[in-house]
């Protein structure tokens, strides 16, 4: 690949306790050797991979920091390359001084994920797992940091691996019966054909469907709190966020605006939205309010509903209730800590949950209910899921192509035009693994990486 050497400050932009300067390429280690002096006097390239030094960092003969410089040589590395990394203290000055004295000493500065470009090329890892790592580093909840550590073992690669055999015994076959269209093996036979096909499309079909419910881990749920007023939507919000960002009162009408949180239920980001209370009103301010929690209720993935169940249901109850579709509602009834005037039953197809969003009473509940209504309640996060829009559209290219191969053989078509299609097919994976990948691929990947990574 490159010859370049390559430095950047791997730690994030602010202080902190320890700053790393990464530096890889052929000439890391002689580059970290002319500005790191130790103090036992051992050189660098002396030492052996996964080995450490104390020592002094040097610019120009002058002093800039004190630094634990870590030897890791090739091909057990990062990137798979010779790597030095310069544990220096974490401040901004110091770190761009240590990272400036590289530079002048011949690296040069890395792009934004060029250390992680390199462990692709130099097959440490595949794409798939390449992009898993941004994912991992940008993880916000418990529930998306498994799904990406999950990819980054290798879960989807393995996954797509299976499904390209597939592919790659029926290639195999097509040339052999091409070549000897006369043997009676059994491998060679339509029914093979046909169910090695069908095993691809089953493994491509698994790793689709559990796209949506993986998106949802990744990027939280756009989730809306409506109801008429008083009911406890801001009581709930405060209670949800453990903040109290939301006015709580008795008056009704108190939240005109839309007040908004993010916040983790079980593991699940909820992109919460606390609306004003629906009801009519001849108050122009509050009419605002309430044509905007409406809009919310065409925009919002989902739907917390509240009621007041201490209180029988009224106009307002009712007009808020034609508004909801059982697909992306949770009804919330309210206040089960004062009484119980309406009762589950109720609201018959929609999934219904008895809170106190006073005393907590309820919540574990209203986690189930979310969890299935968005589809994660079923969706193991060790498993192969898909991570971003580029691999499902290669997944969906690949799945529409064997589809494609099983229409041409039960038509009757030539062995050669179904293999067609399943080249195609497994172009589509290569491209997703990264096997066979063309550089502006790689680029566009690795464009959406910061530096240092
Ligand atoms: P909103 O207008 O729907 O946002 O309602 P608020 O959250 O402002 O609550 C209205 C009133 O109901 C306040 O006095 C709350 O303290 C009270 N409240 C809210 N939730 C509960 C609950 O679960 N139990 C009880 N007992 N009171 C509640």
């Amino acid at each position: 690949m490159t010859d370049k050497t390559i430095a950047a400050i791997s730690t994030p932009a602010g202080e902190g306790g320890i700053g790393v300067i990464r530096i890889s390429g052929r000439t890391a280690i002689t580059i970290a050797d002319r500005v790191f002096k130790s103090i036992s006097g051992k050189k660098l390239c002396e030492l052996d991979g996964y080995t450490a030094l104390f020592g002094h960092i040097y610019s120009d003969d002058e002093l800039v920091d004190e630094c634990v410089a870590t030897v890791f040589l090739s091909p057990k590395s990062y990137t798979g390359e010779d790597v030095c990394e310069l544990s220096c203290h974490g401040g901004g000055l110091v770190l761009s001084s240590v990272l400036r004295a590289v530079l002048q000493e011949g690296a040069s500065l890395a792009e934004a994920g060029e250390f992680t470009k390199r462990a692709f090329l130099n097959g440490k890892m595949d794409l798939a797992e390449a992009e898993s790592v941004m994912g991992l580093i940008s993880a916000k909840s418990r529930e998306e940091l498994r799904l990406q550590l999950s990819a980054k073992s290798g879960r989807v690669s393995k996954q797509i691996s299976e499904i390209e055999g597939f592919l790659l015994e029926l290639s195999a076959n097509f040339a052999a019966f091409s070549d000897y269209p006369d043997e009676d093996l059994p491998e060679l036979s339509e029914d093979n054909f046909k169910r090695l096909l069908s095993l691809a499309k089953n493994g491509l079909d698994a790793l689709l469907s559990t796209y949506d419910s993986g998106k949802v881990l990744r990027e939280g749920i756009k989730t809306a709190i409506v109801g008429k007023p008083n009911v406890g939507k801001s009581t709930l919000m405060n209670m949800l966020s453990g903040e109290n960002r939301s006015i709580v009162t008795d008056i009704a009408g108190t939240t005109r605006d839309i007040v908004e949180n993010t916040v983790n239920l079980g593991g699940i980001t909820l992109l919460l939205a606390d609306t004003a209370g629906i009801r009519q009103t001849d108050d122009k301010v509050e009419t605002v309010g309430v044509e905007l929690a409406k809009e919310r209720l065409h925009t919002a993935q989902l739907i917390l509903a509240v009621f007041d169940t201490s209180l029988p249901l009224d106009k307002d109850d009712e007009e808020i209730l034609s508004l909801l579709s059982a697909d992306n509602t949770v009804i919330l009834l309210n206040k089960s800590d004062v009484g119980q005037a309406t009762s589950v039953d109720q609201f018959k197809s929609f999934k219904t949950v008895m809170v106190s969003a006073k005393t907590g009473d309820g919540i574990g509940e209203l986690e189930k209910a979310v969890k299935e209504i968005s589809g994660t309640a079923n969706l193991d996060p060790s498993a192969a899921v898909l991570l971003n829009e580029r691999q499902l559209e290669l997944a969906k290219k690949a799945h529409s192509a064997v589809a494609e191969a099983e229409q041409l053989l039960t038509s009757g078509f030539t062995i050669d035009a179904v293999g067609v299609a399943v080249d195609d097919a497994l172009s589509h994976l290569y491209t997703l693994d990264g096997k066979r990948v063309t550089n502006e691929v790689a680029d566009e990947v690795f464009r959406r990486f910061c530096v240092g990574k």
